[in-house]
């Protein structure tokens, strides 16, 4: 094989719950992870050059309604219009792309005699809560596995992919899952009940590590209701999944960011079932009973400029 294509998804947080502070600075968290029908594409090739080569491209901007959004920039055009974007969302390719990383981890490991080029995609909102550069990582480290007949499995790859990330195990597996520990304990859980949503990112970026610095996890008065959305997952119940939709980030974002509180209001009013801002935001989506209605609330969102990035998609299971 020379050549490969692979998909990378983001994921939304159906129930985010931080339960303490670890002595190393991370959180013990509790969390419902659901694969997104958004994506970003990877193109690997083998080459005679030894070494690394990653290029990219943007393609940030609505769907709506199947049609593709503009190109705002490739990594190769100095020239583009990437200045049409908060700067703090573009990613480089280069050694700091968690590409680049996963890719050099393998073949510093493994060291391969050929090299590989590597065509990144770019869709999924950066540093938006949706695990974009996780969901990259793990595509490459699957890549690589493939191309070079590395041999690895799903748990031999996870191992590697948490040094990259805590959410590297979890899209390596992709789907509905409980993520517990930092995130790297995984449990399977069936696909959450067909539904469409309405996913919209605002367009600022927030770093994940911010969030959780202004997290006060010791006095949160209400904690999700994890287990109970597990069991409503199980029961294929979408009503139950709606009414226990919850993220304590949220009391760390909204009084610093306050878009997204006006992002989920505005969902709210436009007929969305249930609203939740995903992982560490700004990114909140929205349940909505209908396409249509779907449709009309995210050109609605876009037209008040409360949203950059804006998509009428659904769960999946890759
Ligand atoms: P999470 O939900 O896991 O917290 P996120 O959606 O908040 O993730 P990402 O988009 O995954 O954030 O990226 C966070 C940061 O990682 C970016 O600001 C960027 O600097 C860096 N990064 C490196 N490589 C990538 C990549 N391929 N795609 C996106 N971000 C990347």
């Amino acid at each position: 094989m020379n050549k490969l294509t692979l998909k990378a998804y983001g994921k939304i947080n159906l129930g985010l719950d931080a339960l303490s502070k670890r002595p190393d600075g991370y959180h013990e968290l509790s969390m419902i992870m659901q694969t997104v029908d958004i994506y970003d594409e990877l193109v690997f090739k083998l080459s005679d050059k030894p070494g690394i080569r990653l290029t990219e491209e943007f393609r940030f901007d609505t769907e709506i309604d199947g049609e593709e959004g503009r190109m705002v920039g490739t990594s190769d055009d100095p020239e583009s219009d990437e200045a049409q974007i908060d700067l703090s969302t573009i990613v480089r390719a280069d050694h700091t792309n968690l590409v680049w990383k996963a890719a050099n981890l393998l073949m510093e490991e493994f060291k391969p005699e050929k090299g590989v080029r590597i065509h990144l995609i770019k869709r999924i909102p950066v540093a938006a809560g949706m695990a974009g550069g996780s969901s990259d990582c793990a595509a490459t480290l699957k890549g690589l596995n493939q191309l070079f007949g590395l041999g690895l499995s799903l748990e031999e790859l996870q191992e590697r992919g948490v040094k990259l990330g805590a959410d590297v195990p979890y899209c390596l597996l992709g789907g509905t899952a409980l993520a517990e520990g930092i995130g790297e304990k995984l449990t399977v859980l069936p696909d959450m009940p067909e539904c469409v949503l309405v996913v919209a990112k605002p367009s600022i970026g927030i770093p994940t590590p911010l969030v959780f610095k202004y997290l006060k996890v010791y006095e949160l008065e209400e904690h999700p209701d994890i287990y109970g959305m597990k069991a409503a997952i199980e029961a294929g119940d979408l009503n139950g999944v709606i009414h226990r939709l919850g993220n304590v980030l949220e009391t760390a974002a909204i009084p610093n960011f306050p878009v997204v509180g006006e992002l989920k209001q505005a969902m709210r009013d436009l007929g969305a079932q249930g609203v939740l801002m995903s992982g560490s935001g700004p990114t909140v989506f929205g349940i909505f009973p209908d396409k249509s209605s779907a449709q009309a609330a995210a050109k609605e969102l876009k037209m008040r400029e409360l949203a950059a990035q804006v998509f009428v998609t659904g769960p999946c299971t890759p």
